[in-house]
């Protein structure tokens, strides 16, 4: 293990700050740079709401990191006096009855297997927890208690105070323009006001904004735009938990998924699709077509939500991998230089265990192995595209 290293973490939303408080608390001297206002708006991680589920199809790799990441979110609401995390349990509900193949099914085998107390749902079961739903629409499904959905914003403001208080010092409204290097070795990098941070190590932690740094990684890591709508019901009790879950309506063949309704009554819903390839730093021009596909949904789906306004659009970037496994790794060629990024739609349920994934990289250690740098060519599995 390394001590004492002098660290610069480029991106302070999840993957950033997390990586910054975990070195900080392992003695390190880290400066963390966004470019934001921060949280910054346009970062992955802010909005109001993640999914944090355990649910992963067949994947038992991320199941099992998500039993530990969720003991680090019942550990983090502990020392927080408004929670930022809500156990409201998330259902997975299918079009037609579960069977083998399908991710709900490959689901609620895989949580079984684990010892995870699971309840399945057909329609009738549907409309007796979660009444809300056109429950005769799904006669598939299950309703999983563990899990619910984290304040995302609010949990990257909070990990960003949590690394000042550790002694991290934070430079906002300074965009990174590139980074500073003798020969191969990287030894900072440089503000677009003219300053220079030199580090021992770099840790590039800058979600679809990454490839701009780091141009060798055009083909690696893909950003693609998804859609995010918010209603405001004039009732939003329909959509409070308990009687209201997370929940994904046939993700596979849909991409809808969405949220209880939360403190302010806002019902957010989202997209997980092939999304729209854009620049991180393009103008993101939210498609009002994409108004009449939600509203088509929730007429058939959500009926109560059919008439509630919308108060709030959103694309948000995810930074693709090609496989939807996330990159925390060295770089090969560059000696100096940590990166950690990918997140590829589902990274943010991880955020009790990103730090010390990350940190561990910088202090010579490996992350999991499904991280680590690779040449991918082949796409996403079916099962491994389910954002959120
Ligand atoms: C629509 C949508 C829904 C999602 N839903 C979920 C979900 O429900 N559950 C889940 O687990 N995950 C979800 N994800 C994925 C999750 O949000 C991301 O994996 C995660 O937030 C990525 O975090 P990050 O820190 O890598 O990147 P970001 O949050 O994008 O942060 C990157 C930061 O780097 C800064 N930066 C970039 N370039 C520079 C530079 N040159 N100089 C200085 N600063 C710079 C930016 O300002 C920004 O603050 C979703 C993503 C999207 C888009």
């Amino acid at each position: 293990m390394s001590e004492g290293l002098k660290v610069v973490v480029a991106g302070a939303a999840v993957y950033g700050a997390s990586a910054a408080l975990a070195l900080a608390e392992r003695g390190h001297a880290v400066t963390l740079v966004d470019e934001g206002p921060l949280p910054h708006p346009h970062a992955s991680s802010t909005d109001i709401s993640k999914v944090v589920r355990l649910d992963y199809g067949s994947d038992a790799f991320y199941m099992a990191q998500m039993e530990r990441a969720l003991e680090g979110w019942q550990r983090w609401s502990t020392r927080w006096t408004t929670p930022l995390f809500h156990a409201c349990g998330v259902s997975f509900l299918a079009r037609r009855p579960l069977e083998r193949g399908m991710f709900e099914w490959s689901s609620l085998q895989g949580l079984r297997a684990r010892g995870h107390d699971v309840e399945e749902l057909d329609s009738a079961g549907l409309a007796r927890r979660f009444p809300a739903w056109s429950a005769a629409r799904y006669p598939g499904g299950y309703y999983n208690p563990q899990g619910g959905w984290a304040e995302s914003g609010e949990v990257v403001r909070w990990l960003i105070g949590e690394a000042r208080a550790a002694g991290v010092t934070l430079v906002d409204s300074a965009r990174i323009t590139g980074l500073l290097g003798q020969a191969e070795q990287v030894v900072g990098c440089a503000l677009a006001d003219g300053r220079s941070l030199a580090a021992d190590r770099v840790v590039v932690a800058a979600g679809a904004w990454t490839p701009s740094l780091l141009p060798e990684l055009r083909g690696a890591l893909r950003s693609v735009a998804q859609p995010v709508v918010h209603f405001a019901p004039s009732d939003p009790t329909p959509f409070q938990a308990p009687r209201f879950s997370v929940w994904a309506a046939d993700t596979s063949g849909t991409g809808w998924y969405g949220f209880p309704a939360n403190a302010q009554g806002v019902v957010k819903i989202a997209n997980h699709g092939p999304g729209l390839p854009l620049d991180a730093d393009a103008e993101r021009v939210f498609d009002r077509a994409w108004d009449a596909r939600f509203r088509a949904f929730v007429a058939e789906s959500l009926p109560a939500l059919t008439d509630a306004p919308i108060v709030y659009r959103r694309l948000c970037l995810y930074c693709d991998t090609l496989d939807g496994d996330f990159l925390i790794d060295n770089h090969p060629q560059r000696p100096g230089l940590v990166i950690a990024t990918g997140g590829s739609g589902h990274g943010f349920k991880f955020a009790p265990l990103l730090g010390g994934w990350i940190a561990d990289v910088v202090e010579g250690g490996r992350a999991p192995a499904r991280f680590a740098w690779r040449q991918v060519s082949a796409p996403k599995t079916e099962e491994a595209r389910f954002g959120g």
